[in-house]
């Protein structure tokens, strides 16, 4: 099987890469990825150096149809679209590009899937196109979609376009909405990996608002498996929520932190919080679990330990992020464009 994995060198791509990888090894893998600031190609050190021919690393956008084509000419089975500006925040200061990258972006994809007949079209989404939730309650595939932030209202729109294509020209898609994934090769603006990178620097830890935002954190590789029974077994057309039931507030995960790193409480600085911050997020993952079989490995507890020891350990990954240095790295090895 050949698959076109878009936005690889991110958070959850380069995770997904590696789990591949290591599930069906061999799977030809293409990696399209425009490298933003948040594509790290040392990410997937170690996977890019295979000199066989079944990874292959090509720097295009999107958003650029002419720089997909080829991809799509060279044939594919499957498109995995991990490729989205991601981070509320930016969103929030400049939703411009969230809107080209996230919809229009997608909607490229989804033409050349359709021209060049493309098997399957995976889209990874979120739970935050649901919008929030109060102090009961879990969002499930028919939860009416409600976003709150250009981030997540870019998402919506995307995959209103993918249900689309699937109505119209009876493209076989799925969509995967997951909650908050945490694990290695994050980018440190997002909550874990900035409050790892704060504490073991002795510097403040900056908290939104009270703190007590709830999020359902999802350990990366248990989202990887998921993505993976999706790709083989998602029935055509169908949305699969993802998600640990593993609720936690950011001040109970910042408290988890410096425990495990031995950093005291007075590191905590809450900060004004982010404009239209939802306060709840918590997924009902069934129709995933009986349907296709999924069962997360990753307890909250074992996840986080990992996480932190990860990123602890990886000082050089985190340094070369805090220089800049890791925006000049090259794919190594053979068989990158
Ligand atoms: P990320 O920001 O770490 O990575 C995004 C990747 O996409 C980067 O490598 C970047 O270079 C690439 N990219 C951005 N714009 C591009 C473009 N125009 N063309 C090609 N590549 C481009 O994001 P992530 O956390 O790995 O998220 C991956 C996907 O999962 C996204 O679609 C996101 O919306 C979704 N998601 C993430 C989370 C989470 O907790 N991280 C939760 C739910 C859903």
């Amino acid at each position: 099987m050949k698959l076109l994995i878009t936005g690889g060198a991110g958070f959850i791509g380069s995770n997904f890469l590696h789990y591949m990888r290591k599930a069906h090894p061999a799977y030809t893998l293409l990696n399209a990825d425009a490298l933003t600031y948040a594509g790290n190609l040392t990410n997937l050190e170690g996977i890019e150096s295979v000199p066989d021919g079944s990874y292959r690393f090509v720097q295009g956008d999107i958003r650029d149809r002419a720089a997909m084509e080829p991809l799509f000419q060279a044939g594919v089975d499957a498109v995995i679209n991990f490729a989205a500006e991601s981070h509320v925040d930016r969103s929030i200061v400049q939703p411009d590009i969230f809107v080209t990258t996230n919809i229009v972006g997608t909607q490229t994809l989804l033409e050349l899937a359709r021209a060049y007949k493309v098997d399957k079209f995976v889209q990874i989404s979120t739970d935050e196109v649901y919008g929030t939730l109060g102090a009961a309650g879990l969002f499930s595939e028919t939860t009416p979609l409600s976003p709150n932030s250009p981030y997540s209202a870019s998402k919506a729109s995307a995959d209103l376009l993918v249900r689309a294509y699937h109505e119209t020209y009876g493209m076989n898609v799925n969509i995967t909405r997951c909650s908050n994934n945490y694990g290695p090769y994050q980018f440190p603006e997002k909550l874990i990996p900035l409050m790892i990178a704060q504490a073991l620097q002795d510097k403040p830890l900056p908290v939104y608002g009270d703190g007590l935002n709830v999020r359902d954190w999802l350990y990366v590789e248990d989202h990887c498996s998921a993505i993976d029974l999706v790709l083989h077994g998602g029935a055509p057309g169908e949305i699969y929520n993802i998600g640990g039931r593993n609720e936690r507030t950011n001040l109970q995960v910042v408290a988890t932190i410096l425990e495990a790193l031995g950093k005291p409480a007075s590191l905590i600085r809450h900060v004004p919080d982010r404009l239209g911050h939802d306060r709840r997020y918590a997924i009902d993952a069934d129709k995933i679990r009986k349907e296709l079989g999924w069962q997360p490995q990753f307890p909250y507890e074992r996840g986080i330990r990992a996480t932190i020891e990860w990123y602890a350990g990886h000082a050089e990954w985190m340094e070369r992020i805090a220089t800049g240095t890791y925006r000049s790295m090259s794919a190594g090895g053979g068989s990158n464009d």
